[in-house]
């Protein structure tokens, strides 16, 4: 059993900067979670308050209902896996996974058991005699994780332990590392700044921004139930499309102004909108890359600078005046090219809006409210996803449209 608990805490450095803000998370028995966020918004503060290699300064951190703030790292019961494998150089790597039991005093036999079972785990058993040195940079952060693993810990915690590693060997040892969850059934811990390594290997995701934790879910709801424009934009690749518009309202129907049209919403959406009671409101308009589609007569006419022909997709990109891209994604067989007129449909129903002061998201696509509970938990699905560079979005939507 390891459930680990973060009530209120914060982290106030000497020189009063709050790299985080009453972190609040559950984080289940066997669960694996991903903390994710950009670069400085206080995901690994928050990681080493959990190993103790960083005090806390406010707030209460229990493992399995025991308050664990004020004791010692090494009595946690946690594994910590670097990004730098901090490895020993002048060891083998026999001896590098061993290490920790050879502290305890473990008897050699024993050891060298233990050593094996991981190295046959890892992949590693023709390895155990070279140094760190003589290993590519995958095996050497097979060897960190096995480092970790020969202590048995309750709590795995892993800091961007894949950001040394080239695109491919990094999308490979993903899918190594969500198997070896399932083999330890031990609570992962995992940081990373990347969204798409969060989606494809987190039970549950923790989106962080300035210290803040922002919205805590499994990777379906963050991307079909985005809190606000921040989530919506983070997650998912291509980011979502959020454009500043005005809606309309008409008696009981709401209209959105975009591409030079005053196009219809969804009845469905109607309730989320009451609050919009003037008859024109700015607001945000989102709408992510896959809901667009050619549509041979529609009066949506639109002229892409760029297009890039993906094979299985065309991406179709619109400079707006401001500067900022909207990005289209389309069948590859749809007929798509720059700078002639495109007529183009799009998926209302699955569109959302926030609100133009607090950015909250205020409609979510209707079609996303039987997932709420959804979590990946079939293996197989999830390798699948985690082979794949692309966002796993694409064929967990197929997914969800096969069972509906
Ligand atoms: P990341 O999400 O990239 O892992 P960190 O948790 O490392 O971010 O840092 C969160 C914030 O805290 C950053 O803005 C960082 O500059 C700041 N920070 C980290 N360590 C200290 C320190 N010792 N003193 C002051 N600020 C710090």
């Amino acid at each position: 059993m390891a459930k680990v608990k973060l009530e209120g805490i914060y982290k106030i450095y000497e020189n009063g900067f709050e790299g985080a803000k009453d972190i609040n998370l559950e984080i289940n028995d066997k669960e694996f979670v991903v903390l994710v966020g950009p670069s400085g918004c206080g995901k690994s503060t928050t990681l080493r308050m959990i190993a103790g290699l960083e005090s806390i300064s406010k707030g209460d951190f229990y493992i399995d209902d025991v308050r664990m703030n004020n004791i010692s790292p090494k009595d946690r019961d946690i594994a910590m896996v670097f990004q730098s494998y901090a490895l020993y150089p002048h060891m083998t790597i026999r001896e590098n996974i061993g290490f920790a039991l050879k502290m305890q005093k473990v008897d050699k036999k024993t050891i060298e058991g233990k050593v094996n079972e991981i190295a046959k785990t890892l992949k590693l058993e023709e390895l155990l005699d070279r140094k760190p040195a003589q290993l590519s940079g995958g095996q050497r952060q097979r060897v960190a994780l096995g480092r970790a693993m020969v202590r048995n810990p309750k709590v795995f915690l892993l800091d961007e332990p894949l950001s040394n590693l080239d695109a491919k060997l990094r999308v490979e040892m993903r899918s190594e590392i969500v198997r070896l969850h399932k083999k330890l059934a031990t609570t992962f811990i995992y940081v990373t700044h990347d969204q798409i390594e969060a989606m494809t290997m987190g039970d549950r995701i923790a989106v962080l921004n300035k210290g803040e934790l922002i919205q805590f879910d499994s990777p379906l709801n963050l991307y079909y139930h985005p809190k606000n424009r921040f989530i919506a934009e983070f997650i998912g690749s291509p980011k979502m499309n959020v454009i500043e518009t005005n809606l309309h309202r008409d008696g009981s129907n709401y209209y959105v102004d975009i591409f030079g049209q005053r196009l219809a919403l969804p009845i469905s959406k109607t309730k989320d909108l009451l609050r919009y009671t003037n008859q024109n409101n700015k607001i945000l308009f989102g709408v992510r890359s896959e809901e667009f589609s050619y549509k041979a007569n529609s009066n949506i006419k639109v002229k892409f600078d760029n297009v890039e022909y993906m094979g299985s997709d065309t991406y179709g990109y619109l400079l707006k005046e401001n500067n900022e891209v909207i990005v289209m994604r389309f069948d590859s067989s749809a007929p798509i090219s720059s700078n002639i007129v495109i007529p183009i449909g799009i998926n209302m129903e699955n569109t959302y809006i926030f609100d133009c002061q607090t950015e909250e998201c205020i409609s979510f696509p209707k079609k996303s409210s039987g997932l709420s509970n959804l979590s990946i938990e079939n293996l197989s699905l999830k390798e699948e996803l985690v082979k794949s560079d692309k966002s796993k979005i694409t064929i967990e939507t197929k997914e969800y449209q096969k069972v509906n």
